[in-house]
This record gives C-alpha cells, structure tokens and sequence, in this order.
C-alpha cells in the first residue's frame, strides 16, 4: 500500500510543490488529490475537529510554532539535549524570540512568563551552595544548615530518615522526593544521578562517597568520548559540582570508598542511551 501512495504523492508533489497530503479527491472515489494547505484549510480543519482555543475559538494554527515544537522535541529526544541556543544559525535569539515566542493572547503570555520564570528558579537553585555533612547527624545539619532546614520543612521523623539513608537516592539523601521540584508533583522524581548534584534537596553524607566517586568516573568516560564543547553544555556544572562536594570529605574516607569503584556503568543505574561502553 505504502508503495503505490510514495509514488503517487511524488507525482503530485511535482505538479503542485507546496502540498503537504494526500486524501481522497471526494468521498466514494478512490482518486487521489493533494489540496494546498492554505489559513482557509487551516481553520476549517480546526472547526472540523472541535479544536477550540483558551477562549473556545476555532483555533488559530500558527505553521510556524508547529515547527518550532517539533525541532525542540526532536532535539530532546536523544538524554542530552540539544546544545543549540536557536532553531535556524542564520538567526540571532532575540529575532528566533520575535519569531517564536511572540505571546498573543493574555494566556500564552502567561505561559511564556512561567517558563521565564521556572528558568530563573533553576538558576537560583544551581547558585546554592551543596548541603554536605561530614558527620551524618541531625544536629550537625540543623547547626549547620538552618536555612536549609527552613526549607526543606523537616519534621523530626523525616530528619530521621533523611540521616539514616531511608531517603537515599544514588548520589544523595533526597529531602522530598515527590516535591515536584524536577516532574510532576506528587510523584517520584524523575530527575537523572547527576541533577541531585545541583538540587537544593539534595544532602550529601560520607555513605554517599563511594556513588560520587562512579559519578564522577562516568562523568570522565563520558569526557573522553563526547566533544569538549557538548560535554561542558551537558555535565560541565555537575562536574564542577561534584568536585566540590567530594573536596569536603576526608582523603582518608574518598581513598576507601575508591577501592569499591571499578569505573564500569554497571555501577551506575543509566539508560541504555547513556551507556559509555
Ligand atoms: S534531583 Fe533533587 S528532588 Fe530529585 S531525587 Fe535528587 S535530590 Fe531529590
């Protein structure tokens, strides 16, 4: 089937460039046609299929932000993003802004703020120092920490479990695991090893060396294989975080829990399409 369609859509693409799809000339007849998707097209297909905007108008289809979004998602699609700043090179950001992020209407001017708004977040929360104990006590994280504390809202029985690994993640003990912080609220974080490194929930124990140590041997695989350019828009702030963090803990401790690293990724709990080896 697929075969005598490919033919039949070259053909008509030659004689009509500009046409997107095919359907049926008219219903019943088996011939087909490539109408030219024109704003009149856009809109009638709108109402045909009950597509109402935020206020219950036929919605407007803007070709324009289709494509942009499909760029985006097919960028995302392999664990690393994108390192592009902008969909077309020729483009500088503000035009790329002009052209894609022009918000319209009050709603999408909503929408476009709250994005600004959770990228500022991020970047505050990158900012804050790393919560790191060297004795895993309560009192040395509240003494500490205090703010950290204040905002992570601990009862008693939660700075238990927090202390005593019960909220362990791979690299860290987790303040809230469901705060929504990196996914939706209410559920498990999704987040990757790596991104607990610059969350603010995250609490960094002696127990968790020999985990930053894999990390930080994954980070150095992944150094070696990726271009420098791609690895520093990837990992560079969670290998400098890293860093960091282990420089607090004792050498004696790190050169322990270096005896358990074998540099491998089956020390680590990666998806397939992070795997180095
Ligand atoms: S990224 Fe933050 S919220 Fe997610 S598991 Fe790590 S510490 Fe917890």
């Amino acid at each position: 089937m697929a075969r005598p369609l490919r033919a039949a859509a070259e053909l008509h693409a030659a004689r009509r460039p500009g046409t997107a799809w095919l359907c049926l000339a008219r219903r019943g007849n088996p011939a087909l046609a490539a109408r030219k998707v024109t704003s009149v097209s856009r809109q009638a297909w709108a109402r045909r299929h009950g597509i109402v905007d935020a206020e219950g108008k036929p919605l407007k289809i803007h070709r324009s932000r289709i494509r942009t979004t499909h760029h985006a998602m097919r960028d995302k699609r392999t664990w690393t993003g994108s390192a592009r700043a902008n969909i077309d090179p020729n483009h500088t950001p503000a035009v790329e802004g002009g052209h894609y992020l022009s918000a319209t209407t009050p709603a999408q001017r909503k929408a476009v703020e709250a994005i600004v708004e959770d990228a500022q977040h991020d970047l505050l929360r990158r900012a804050h120092p790393p919560t790191v104990l060297t004795d895993e006590d309560a009192a040395a994280l509240a003494q500490d920490y205090p703010d950290v504390m204040a905002t992570m809202e601990l009862d008693d029985a939660a700075l238990a479990e927090l202390i005593g690994g019960q909220r362990d993640v791979f690299t860290a003990a987790c303040g809230d695991q469901l705060s929504g912080l990196h996914g939706p609220k209410g559920k498990p974080c999704p987040a990757r090893p790596w991104v607990c490194l610059l969350c603010p929930l995250a609490v960094f124990a002696p127990r968790h060396a020999a985990n930053l140590l894999r990390l930080k041997a994954f980070f150095s695989r992944q150094w070696q294989q990726m271009p420098a350019a791609h690895f520093m828009a990837v990992f560079g702030p969670y290998a400098t975080r890293i860093q960091q963090v282990l420089d607090r803990f004792d050498p004696v401790l790190l050169a322990e829990a270096a005896a358990h690293v074998r540099d491998k990724d089956d020390e680590l709990p990666l998806r397939p399409e992070e795997l180095t080896e």
